[in-house]
């Protein structure tokens, strides 16, 4: 058999899942490269115990480099043009060839992308603001605490929600709750509209029992960073504090590519994660995938770790010369935590016809620490 070189681009969670996976099938004989800009892996799922207080960002991340103890190359470099053709990838600091390829390049953020918009408050997606945010929310002694929505589709449709609980949380162990507002904005009609209106009524009903003010339905227009300002449309509203979901987009390298649909995200079959090039497979937030509602499935970790799997094994099977084909079955779960060392727990599957059944349950102590419990598992078991 010819040695095959299979490169991973994005060490996020698809990328580290498939690399790994990938690693574990081939005989040493294949070369695994995985490339990030970063250096070290950011597990996001963990970002909002930042907020809380209960992790340091160095607690929640892992170097990149330890992966080379397991066989898997690792490439600190920003990836800028994939060129399917000849199989190659351009990166800012070489040219890299692949036999097969795995895009995991999540979802870019792209607060610039709005006006004003970085000047005025705080990046609820970006750990190192999110620990600004924390020292933001021990200094408010009183006003508007403003959770903005920029845009759809964003990443982790619980994130939102789960920072407007937990900072209420916050502020009511400082005990002057009563001082502030929380006030959360967002274009959804309902939370997590994906997951069904029972879910979204039972987060509704978790906001309005701590008195956070659900305002679906508001597209935002623009932001004035000096007035503390967000308009949407003709409405105006006022905050003191503001923590936003910045726009995601889809990297830049992609953009270049012929690999997206006309929603703007990476086309693969649901099920294979193969792209319309044959040697070329995605997963995770760079793609997107059309769900028998009509709706798309969330962008979300857990997605990003099960179609990881398929992809590992489907590689795996076309190195040895095998047809068959591993399907992605569309189940997740997703946690939903709310202070107080609880969280609720939704699970169900998404690729079912003709409407994903999504059962919550919780909020509870249990699923608080079923968290905790794969957090500790994940940042073992990768590297
Ligand atoms: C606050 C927060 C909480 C969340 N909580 C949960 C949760 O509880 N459960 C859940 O399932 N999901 C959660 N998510 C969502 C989850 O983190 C993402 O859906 C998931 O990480 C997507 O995996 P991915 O591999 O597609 O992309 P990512 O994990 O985003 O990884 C992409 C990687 O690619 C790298 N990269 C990007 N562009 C380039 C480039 N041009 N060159 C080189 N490297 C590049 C990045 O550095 C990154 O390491 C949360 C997200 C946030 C922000």
């Amino acid at each position: 058999m010819m040695s095959k070189t299979i490169v991973v681009l994005g060490g996020g969670i698809g990328g580290l899942v498939a690399a790994n996976k990938v690693r574990k099938e081939l005989s040493n004989e294949h070369e695994v490269i995985l490339v990030d800009r970063k250096t070290r892996h950011e597990f996001n799922p963990s970002f909002l115990w930042v907020l809380t207080g209960k992790r340091e960002i160095s607690g929640i991340s892992r170097d990149f480099q330890l992966l080379e103890k397991k066989g898997i190359q690792y490439i600190n470099a920003e990836v800028q043009n994939i060129d399917v053709e000849n199989k190659q990838v351009k990166t800012s600091l070489k040219n890299i060839s692949y036999d097969f390829l795995v895009i995991a390049l999540g979802a870019e953020l792209a607060p610039e992308s709005i006006p004003g918009l970085s000047k005025s408050g705080h990046n609820l997606y970006e750990v190192e603001e999110i620990s600004k945010l924390a020292d933001s929310l021990k200094g408010f002694a009183g006003g508007t605490l403003m959770i903005l929505v920029t845009n759809l589709p964003f990443k982790c449709p619980a994130a939102p929600y789960e920072g407007a609980l937990l900072a209420d949380y916050l502020l009511r162990q400082k005990g002057i709750r009563d001082k502030i507002e929380i006030k959360l904005f967002t274009p959804e009609g309902i939370p997590m509209k994906v997951a069904g209106p029972e879910i979204g009524e039972a987060v509704k009903e978790m906001l309005r029992k701590r008195e956070i003010t659900f305002n679906p339905n508001h597209e935002l227009s623009s932001i004035d960073p000096e007035k503390k300002e967000v308009h949407f449309g003709d409405k105006k509203e006022k905050f003191d504090l503001l923590a936003y979901v910045p726009p995601n987009k889809v990297s830049l390298a992609l953009g270049k590519t012929d690999l997206l649909t006309e929603t703007g995200w990476v086309k693969v079959n649901p099920r294979t994660l193969e792209t319309e090039s044959p040697e070329v497979f995605a997963l995770g937030d760079a793609v997107s995938i059309k769900l028998p509602s009509g709706l798309p499935l969330p962008k979300a970790g857990v997605f990003a770790h099960g179609e990881a799997e398929i992809v590992a094994k489907n590689i795996a099977a076309r190195v040895s010369g095998e047809q068959s084909s591993h399907e992605f079955d569309g189940n997740g779960s997703c946690f939903l935590e709310i202070g107080y060392g609880k969280a609720a727990y939704a699970k169900g599957n998404f690729y079912q016809e003709p409407q994903a059944e999504i059962k919550m349950r919780g909020p509870g102590r249990i699923w608080h620490f079923n968290k905790i419990l794969f957090e500790k598992w994940w940042l073992w078991h990768w590297f």
